[in-house]
């Protein structure tokens, strides 16, 4: 490529030999049929090789693309285009009255490279991004369109789909009336003593629930609540509420933070954790995340407090989630009430790999799957054994795609037989 492009960590930078950004959906059909290896790339925001389509293959950027975003009030849906991000999609749906029911922590990213990966926010109640999708449209090697919406045998591959299927030019989703959210943010709760039923309490005290810890010491330095004004507000009495606006990285600008203290406002602006218009997380940092039984979430909190001494010098910020069991085959929540453990490291890969080795395999008995989107070094013969549909996407993925024209070398380990 003539230009330099990395993800947005600047971990990768991608080999491929174009890169394009075509301005209308029948220039992205002619580049998909011309094109022998395409990888579509979304905002940039996974931390692996995931997009990238090897040295001979194309990468495209739908960013060019005009930002389709169709609210229809009668079906209470949005049609919403390949490139889109949360930012404007939140915007455009809340102008209507209406709201998405969950985010993650940052708008930032693009709507169908948040779903290709399981993005999720958090939630005992609350799917991974992917289930507010109810249909999706693919540009697939031959330069056609396919649609596939619930209901169709292939729905739960589509959405999950790693962008091994084709390129997403449009996804619709399911709306709700909109609605408002305070953000109550308490410090210091104690990890020692936590038994399997406060853990589950403190995680369903509201609509979305955060601990953050640094796992210098044994225990949470925050928990963030985000509560919908319309359920009740619950009692919190297992920490202090926090006397100053915090951010979940330590030394980093709390301006950079969704409103905090109370202070009722919409679901886009108080879901996620980062503002749209300041840098999210520190911006200096790797990612890993990985999902595990929720039964295990206490089981796996103290296997990872008998290694914080290795964790915790790596480490910007860890964040325990919850995420309600879904139905795409690929995803990290499939068929489980899901804890989320998801780790900010510091930006020094060649440090950071040999401690998420050792964390993968305190986690090992715990049946944990890793983000698709994240840093790991689970081998792909591992990542097999998590997923039962596995078998079905690859059949899918043949029909759809069967000369492997999206198959780059991350979506061929994972679907090797
Ligand atoms: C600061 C930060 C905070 C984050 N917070 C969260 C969080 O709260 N929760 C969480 O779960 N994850 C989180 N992530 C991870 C992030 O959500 C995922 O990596 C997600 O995939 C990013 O979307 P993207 O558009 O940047 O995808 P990219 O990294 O650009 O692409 C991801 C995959 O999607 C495919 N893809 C993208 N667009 C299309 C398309 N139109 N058609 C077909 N395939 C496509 C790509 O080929 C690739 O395989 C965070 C990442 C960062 C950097």
């Amino acid at each position: 490529m003539t230009e330099t492009v990395t993800n947005w960590a600047g971990n990768i930078t991608y080999t491929a030999k174009e890169l394009h950004r075509p301005h209308s959906l029948d220039a992205v059909r002619a580049l998909v049929a011309d094109s022998a290896r395409i990888r579509v790339l979304g905002s940039g925001h996974s931390f692996n090789e995931i997009a990238e389509p090897g040295a001979d293959g194309v990468l495209l950027s739908l960013a060019a693309l005009p930002p389709e975003i169709d609210v229809d009030m009668a079906a209470r849906t949005v049609r919403v285009g390949g490139g889109v991000r949360y930012a404007e999609l939140a915007h455009q749906v809340h102008a209507h009255g209406l709201a998405l029911p969950n985010m993650a922590s940052l708008p930032h990213i693009s709507v169908a490279g948040s779903v290709a990966t399981g993005t999720h926010g958090s939630g005992v109640g609350n799917g991974a991004l992917a289930s507010a999708v109810r249909e999706v449209e693919i540009v697939t090697a031959d330069g056609s369109t396919v649609v596939i919406g619930r209901g169709d045998d292939r729905f739960g591959g589509a959405v999950t789909s790693l962008g091994a299927l084709g390129v997403v030019t449009a996804l619709t989703l399911d709306l709700e009336p909109s609605f408002d959210v305070e953000q109550h943010v308490f410090t210091e709760f104690p990890l020692t003593g936590l038994d399997f039923d406060a853990f589950e309490t403190v995680m369903a005290a509201a609509y979305s629930v955060s601990l953050f810890t640094d796992w210098r010491a044994p225990g949470f330095r925050q928990v963030w609540l985000k509560r919908r004004t319309d359920q009740p507000l619950p009692a919190f009495p297992w920490a202090a509420p926090a006397t100053e606006k915090m951010h979940p990285v330590p030394g980093m600008p709390a301006v950079n933070c969704t409103e905090q203290f109370g202070v009722a406002g919409p679901w886009h602006e108080r879901l996620p954790h980062f503002r749209a218009e300041f840098t999210p997380s520190s911006g200096a940092e790797l990612q890993s995340e990985y999902l595990l039984p929720r039964r295990y979430a206490l089981d796996a909190l103290y296997a990872i407090d008998g290694i914080r001494e290795t964790v915790a010098p790596l480490l910007q910020t860890c964040e325990v989630r919850t995420v309600a069991p879904d139905e795409q085959w690929l995803s990290p929540a499939y068929g489980r009430d899901t804890v989320a453990l998801h780790f900010t490291w510091i930006e020094d890969t060649a440090a950071v790999l040999p401690v998420v080795r050792r964390l993968e395999e305190a986690l090992d008995a715990f049946d944990a799957r890793p983000h698709w989107g994240k840093v790991f070094t689970v081998p792909a013969t591992e990542l097999r054994g998590h997923y039962e549909r596995l078998g079905d996407f690859r059949r899918l993925a043949k029909e759809l795609d069967p000369t492997g024209t999206f198959a780059n070398p991350f979506v061929r380990a994972v679907l090797a037989d």
